[in-house]
């Protein structure tokens, strides 16, 4: 990927609207089918289903020889957890689900995490501040306004709830690539971001700890892990840039 912002026409607007309306509507369907008793695989497999009769394909699957069409993370698994047939949900889980299409040549992607029937104080805050802290970093998606400052009302918003932000990985900008310039950090450097201007598309992802912000890699090269095994939660949208303040194209009615 080059250094260069690729800002987007109305027209490819309308099109990355279309793929993020897809992974939005596969979301709410697998949110549906979440509950006890469900394979991580059978998520997956009715998302790739879902994509493929709308015309798109699955964006993750063999990406970076990635095995699964769906991220899956289960508890203090952060995010690119593998499905499986072996890992069956069960109450008092929560369950992060990322998921992208690429429809007519361009990238949608969005993930949320969801509860498994019921769960504890902490775990149910934890979902609730960090659903809340992207849509914080959303609404500072203003022309004019920095990267920076999407950043900062993240990490902002997290730590006034004592939860951390995950450092190790960001959010993105988002359109003929899954991945594109800028980074989109869920919490403040010390550098100058990139303005924002309108055509920019950016999927603003908070990845945040009930513990620690430290995270690893386990074994299998993908699944990433809190250090210190507490739960972790993880809310995208795909963000357009327009004269009139963020538009969420991947956020279905
Ligand atoms: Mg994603
Ligand atoms: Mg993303």
């Amino acid at each position: 990927m080059g250094s260069a912002i690729l800002l987007k026409t109305p027209a490819e607007m309308e099109i990355m609207r279309e793929a993020n309306q897809i992974v939005g509507a596969a979301l709410k369907m697998l949110a549906d089918r979440v509950a006890p008793g469900v394979t991580t695989l059978q998520l997956d497999e009715w998302a790739e289903t879902f994509a493929r009769d709308h015309g798109s394909e699955p964006a993750f699957k063999g990406y970076h020889g990635f095995p699964g069409s769906l991220c899956v993370s289960l508890n203090e698994q952060v995010v690119h957890g593998i499905p499986s047939k072996k890992v069956v949900l069960k109450d008092g889980d929560i369950v992060s689900i990322d998921f992208g299409v690429r429809y007519k040549g361009y990238y949608g992607d969005s993930a949320v995490t969801l509860p498994v029937g019921e769960l504890p104080g902490p775990l149910s805050k934890l979902l609730t501040v960090t659903r809340e802290s992207l849509y914080r970093g959303i609404e500072q998606v203003r022309v004019g306004n920095r990267i920076n400052d999407i950043s900062k009302a993240v990490q902002q918003h997290v730590e006034a709830h004592g939860f951390s932000v995950v450092r190790q990985f960001v959010g993105h900008g988002i359109g003929v690539n899954l991945h594109e310039p800028p980074e989109i950090p869920n919490y403040s450097r010390n550098e100058q971001s990139p303005r924002l201007l309108p055509g920019m598309v950016l999927a603003i992802e908070p990845m945040v700890n009930l513990g620690k912000y430290e995270v690893k890699v386990l074994a299998d090269g993908w699944t990433v892990v809190t250090k210190d095994r507490k739960p972790s939660a993880h809310f995208e949208h795909s963000v357009a840039v327009t004269e009139n303040g963020p538009l969420i194209l991947s956020e279905v009615a």
